[in-house]
This record gives structure tokens, C-alpha cells and sequence, in this order.
């Protein structure tokens, strides 16, 4: 799936997110590759487009998108932060063989068990070996 320039200004200003080069660089990496990314994946695959881009422009950007809501962080190990641009809830299966992350579904009534109860973040992650690395 591809992203015009204008539909990317569009998703940013209707986020209340004032459009740049970089946020705009970021925003399409992740929309049209949905491999939950690291900040050196985003950076590594950008860093050809704007010479001057540096890691730590890649992190403020990623956090602006998540205090905006447009991108929820994983944290599927202690090492690294990954992002994901669907934050519709759905669940996360790491493969420890091939490091692959792959959605998965989960039912609309899960949680329903903390009726009252205030959640700041919701993670839902399996753990193990893929189909394709059995
Ligand atoms: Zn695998
Ligand atoms: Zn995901």
C-alpha cells in the first residue's frame, strides 16, 4: 500500500501533528511496512532520503506519534522498543527463531473481567516458534 504526500499530511494534521520532512519520512515507513520496526530499522531505511537525519530526531519522532496515539510501542523484550502504526488491539507472537513479530486477533471482550478499573497500556504477547521456523 502507498501513501501520497498529501495523504500523509492529511493523517498528521487531523492528529494534531504539524507536518515535517522527517515526521512525514517516519510516518510512511511505518504505514507501509508493517513489520513493527525498531528506531534503527526506521532509521536505517530512511537515512538515504535525508542525509542529516540522525536516531535520536528517528525517537523524538516515534514518541511525538505515541503521545499523539498514532503508534503504540512494543516492548516484546528488555532490549528493544518496537512500533507498531495499528494501535487497534490485537495481539503480538514473537518468534524467537527469526525474531519475526506476527498480529494475531484477539476477542472484542477481552479484559472484561476489570469492569471499573482504569488500563494505561495493553500488551498482549506470545512467545515462541513460528510456522515457518518449525
Ligand atoms: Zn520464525
Ligand atoms: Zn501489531
Amino acid at each position: 500500500m502507498h501513501f501520497t504526500n498529501d495523504e500523509l499530511i492529511e493523517y498528521l494534521r487531523k492528529n494534531n501533528i504539524r507536518p515535517s520532512n522527517i515526521r512525514l519520512k517516519v510516518l510512511k515507513y511505518l504505514l507501509e511496512n508493517r513489520n513493527h520496526p525498531t528506531v534503527e530499522d526506521i532509521y536505517h531505511h530512511i537515512i538515504h532520503e535525508i542525509p542529516t537525519l540522525s536516531r535520536t530526531s528517528i525517537y523524538n519522532t516515534v514518541n511525538l506519534f505515541k503521545d499523539r496515539g498514532i503508534v503504540n510501542e512494543l516492548s516484546l523484550n528488555e532490549k528493544e522498543l518496537r512500533y507498531d502504526i495499528n494501535t487497534r488491539l490485537h495481539g503480538h507472537f514473537k518468534c524467537e527463531s527469526c525474531g519475526n513479530i506476527y498480529d494475531f486477533q484477539v476477542a472484542e471482550n477481552i479484559g472484561d473481567g476489570l469492569k471499573g478499573f482504569v488500563v494505561y497500556k495493553k500488551d498482549i504477547n506470545f512467545y515462541g516458534i513460528c510456522i515457518n521456523c518449525q
